[in-house]
């Protein structure tokens, strides 16, 4: 048995795909690359851990139907025959945005544990302007917590977040360069909002509050290229694992143009 590793192969509003990977089995969370994208940024990714070998694509988990998390899911299907895994809701909208068979797609209740690969996966409700949106826990040799695309820092996201060893959080954007980025108030209000995307402050809110003894290693994910820095996500999320005495957990920034181990 190989311990469990996670790895972002993009990260961002032009598209999201991450790899969980154990005993040579991975699982996608998302796929919002080009096929071309997601297998160079895979042997991006294999050629920094020095590793030869593929591991088997073994199923994909979808949060939810946005198309930088869901454009890459049919030339996928065209080429591996692998299961996706939605909630009905999810599933239904992507099977008519993507133009993708209902059969492509093994159907679960949010909360419902379910088996893929050496992995137990759960997922739970995140609020986000879509129709029932998922983060996901996944468990092998450690507990993975996987949450992006999430409006409000909940009690509910965070008892989840509780239970992981490693992390992928959302840390979108900074309220001050998206106030003053110019773009359309109605967007603005859409990112900033209740179903729209975490600030560094909102991810260091949940940081703060939720993390455990046991959480090791977190990852920032879904930056806003125009809205955001690195450095001040870092500094957010840093400042409030500082604060709870954390500040021996690896953290780092995940990126849209490169891939990443976790
Ligand atoms: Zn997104
Ligand atoms: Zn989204």
């Amino acid at each position: 048995m190989t311990e469990m590793r996670v790895a972002s192969l993009a990260s961002g509003s032009k598209g999201n795909a991450y790899i969980v990977e154990q005993d040579g089995e991975a699982l996608l969370i998302d796929c919002g690359l080009c096929l071309k994208t997601l297998r160079m940024r895979l042997r991006e990714l294999l050629s920094k851990s020095g590793d030869g070998c593929v591991p088997n694509l073994c199923g994909v988990l979808l949060t939810h139907s946005h198309s930088d998390h869901a454009a890459g899911l049919r030339p996928l299907l065209s080429k591996h025959g692998v299961p996706v895994y939605a909630n009905v809701m999810t599933a239904e909208a992507t099977a008519i945005q993507e133009r993708i068979d209902d059969s492509a797609f093994v159907c679960f209740e949010n909360g419902q544990s379910f088996d893929v690969g050496p992995f137990e996966v759960s997922a739970f409700s995140i609020p986000h302007d879509t129709s029932d949106p998922v983060g996901y826990l996944v468990r092998g040799t450690s507990v993975y917590f996987h949450g992006t695309d999430i409006g409000m820092p909940l009690d509910s996201v965070g008892l989840k977040l509780a239970e992981a060893d490693i992390a992928t959080l959302e840390a979108n954007h900074d309220p001050v360069m998206l106030r003053t980025s110019g773009r359309p108030p109605s967007l603005i209000q859409r990112i900033a909002g209740p179903r729209g995307h975490l600030s560094n402050d909102d991810a260091g809110d949940l940081v703060r509050r939720f993390a455990s003894p046991r959480l090791s290693r977190l990852a920032l994910a879904h930056l806003s290229r125009d809205c955001n820095a690195p450095h001040l996500a870092l500094e957010a999320v840093r400042s409030a694992l500082e604060e709870v005495g954390r500040a021996d957990v690896l953290l780092k920034v995940l990126s849209q143009d490169e891939a990443t181990w976790i």
